[in-house]
């Protein structure tokens, strides 16, 4: 089916204090409901480019110089990370900052600050994160100092879920898990996409994983976007077989 277009990055710089050029005219584009790659090495700007579209840029003295970020028709690249999140758009960070000392339903319940529709919507948030999440049902009263890296990028992707949000920017889920825990963290990605229409950017340096699971991919180097298509495209392109896939 024909998707629309949720989110159109177009030709944007980033410069981080007012030196720094990162990003060098990206332009991306993100259909509603599908799920989209953001692929490159380290330092090739993944993270900058989230950063840019949820504009936590800010906290790090970063900046969008040049060209133009829109949501729905919507010119977003000066607006606050809270308004972007009013919107419907959470990042999730690299590195999943839960809460340490929090509760994994505690941390869950502050991704709901944000909330006005009261708590019996809340709650039942709550309980359809668990569905998606059954270990972090089983784990909820745990500190989230003590449970795994998998269980810890769950809370952090299941925190995000509770604002309800429309798109997800989710910064490098497979950092630091096992192959096995990766793939579930992915699939249930693919499942909040498909039934209930959550739109997924995602950075990821886990080529071949993001390549099974995503529709569109964009391959970035030093700031640039250098190859972008189809998944099935890029898993078949031989530059990226060679140098992406270590197919070579
Ligand atoms: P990673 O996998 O490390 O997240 P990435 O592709 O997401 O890599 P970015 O984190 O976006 O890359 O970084 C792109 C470039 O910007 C890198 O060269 C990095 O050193 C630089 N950079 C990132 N954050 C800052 C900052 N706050 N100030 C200055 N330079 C920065």
């Amino acid at each position: 089916p024909e998707r629309r277009e949720f989110l159109d990055v177009n030709g944007i710089e980033v410069i981080y204090n007012h030196v720094i050029l990162v990003l060098k005219g990206v332009s991306l584009r993100v259909a509603e409901g599908s799920i989209v790659a953001l692929l490159g090495a380290n330092g090739a700007g993944k993270t900058t480019t989230l950063r840019a579209v949820s504009n936590l840029l800010q906290a790090e003295r970063g900046a969008v110089t040049k060209g133009s970020i829109s949501l729905r028709g919507e010119r977003i690249e000066n607006l606050s990370p809270a308004a972007l999140v009013e919107r419907g758009v959470i990042q999730v960070m690299e590195g999943r900052h839960c809460f340490a000392h929090l509760s994994i339903e505690e941390n869950l319940m502050t991704g709901a600050y944000t909330r006005r529709d009261g708590r019996a919507a809340v709650a039942q948030t709550l309980e359809k994160v668990y569905t998606y999440f059954p270990r972090l049902k089983t784990r909820r009263s745990s500190q989230a100092a003590y449970t795994s890296g998998g269980e810890q990028q769950m809370c952090a992707i299941g925190r995000a879920l509770m604002a309800n949000p429309r798109m997800v920017l989710l910064d490098e889920p497979s950092m630091g898990l096992a192959p096995q825990i990766v793939e579930e963290v992915f699939e249930i990605v693919k499942d909040l996409n498909t039934k209930e229409g959550v739109t997924f950017l995602l950075a990821e340096q886990n080529t071949r994983m993001a390549l099974r699971y995503a529709h569109e991919g964009y391959i970035l180097e030093s700031g640039r976007v250098v190859m972008d298509g189809p998944v099935e495209s890029l898993r078949e392109n031989e530059d990226v077989k060679e140098f992406y896939l270590g197919m070579g």
